[in-house]
């Protein structure tokens, strides 16, 4: 189970990155969005998902469960 955050700044095509609590690429803004903790990257991807059309797991952090 780890703790997940949405980027709030979207990538160049809109996307915005999902990151696992600790990685390395987060940044430490303060409208980043908490979705809580998930067991799996998928499940945070869901709840990423209620707040932007466009999410996807962070390359460095998101493989990892
Ligand atoms: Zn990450």
């Amino acid at each position: 189970m780890s703790f997940y955050h949405i980027n709030p700044k979207p990538l160049e095509d809109g996307t915005y990155e999902v990151h696992r609590e600790g990685c390395g690429l987060l940044v430490k803004h303060p409208d980043r969005i908490d979705i809580g903790s998930h067991l799996t990257p998928d499940t945070a991807l869901k709840s990423a998902a209620r707040y932007y059309d466009k999410v996807v797991a962070c390359v460095h952090c998101g493989g990892d469960t």
